[in-house]
């Protein structure tokens, strides 16, 4: 069964989220814990929450994936940069226990400036402080693109900061396929893609995939989403990613850009591309 969703808006509630993935043939999907701006989450509805368990419970969804707000910076300069990261993803770790035993994916950050290896110990400090034992969350690093001074455009950058974390249990990651080829990975050696990422990171730590195209050629750092097939990855190089062995249990999500119908479309797609 291929556990297929894409990003949909929370702005209507849990459950509302969980029926307009059913009304479009998904089985898992990524919202934002609030605004992607990184203002202030709306309360949450406990009730509201417990429907949302109860349909993905009924309707055997994949894990979803909460999303936090891609504006942060844990690797930033700026001790108050830094420090409204930890309490943004602190509160939404907090607010995730509503929805036990999900993913929560965030953006590692940008250096901007100051290497690598002294935003990445930022990184790391900030994991340290947020992660707690009673979390029934996992916490994942998405794989980044390489535009500006990202960390985590590849494989060796993420696996130095998950060396760093000490709950290391309560960690993942999430590789965006349109990120790691604009990283210059190329998905159409796929085999060896992935046994650099065990290599370097170990595939059992791979949770999720978002399921991009690129607008961008191989190595292009640029990080612009485009349809499936709409891009240079194309069709078959990511209907060989949804149906390779190490992967295609994963909960692959779409983040391409779409309304819902076009969603609907590329998962329908998707499903008749995927042969179990
Ligand atoms: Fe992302
Ligand atoms: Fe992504
Ligand atoms: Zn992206």
């Amino acid at each position: 069964m291929l556990h297929i969703g894409c990003h949909l808006s929370s702005s209507d509630g849990f459950e509302a989220m969980g029926q307009t993935a059913l009304a479009i043939g998904a089985n898992t999907f990524q919202f934002f814990t609030r605004n992607p701006r990184g203002s202030k989450a709306k309360a949450i509805d406990p009730q509201d929450a417990a429907a949302l368990c109860a349909l993905l419970k009924k309707h055997h969804f994949a894990p979803i994936i909460a999303h936090a707000p891609y504006t942060l910076n844990p690797a930033s300069a700026d001790p108050k940069t830094r420090e409204f990261a930890l309490l943004t993803m602190q509160d939404d770790l907090q607010r995730m226990e509503y929805v036990p035993g999900n993913l929560y994916n965030f953006h590692p950050g940008s250096h901007v400036g100051q290497g690598v290896e002294v935003g990445t110990q930022f990184i790391i400090d900030l994991l340290n402080e947020i992660l707690t034992a009673s979390q029934t969350t996992m916490v994942l690093l998405e794989t980044m693109s390489g535009k500006g001074s990202e960390i985590g455009r590849s494989f060796d950058e993420l696996k130095r900061i998950l060396d760093g974390v000490k709950r290391s249990e309560k960690m993942g990651v999430c590789m965006d396929t349109c990120h790691v080829s604009d990283a210059g990975y190329d998905l159409t050696r796929l085999d060896d893609v992935l046994n650099d990422f065990d290599k370097q990171v170990g595939l059992p730590l791979l949770k999720a995939v978002h399921l991009n195209d690129s607008l961008n050629p191989l190595g292009a750092h640029k990080d612009r989403h485009a349809v499936i097939g709409g891009g240079t990855i194309g069709t078959d190089t990511l209907s060989a990613v949804i149906n390779h062995p190490a992967l295609k249990n994963l909960p692959f999500c779409l983040e391409t850009p779409n309304d819902l119908d076009g969603y609907a479309k590329e998962i329908k797609l998707l499903r008749s591309l995927y042969r179990g």
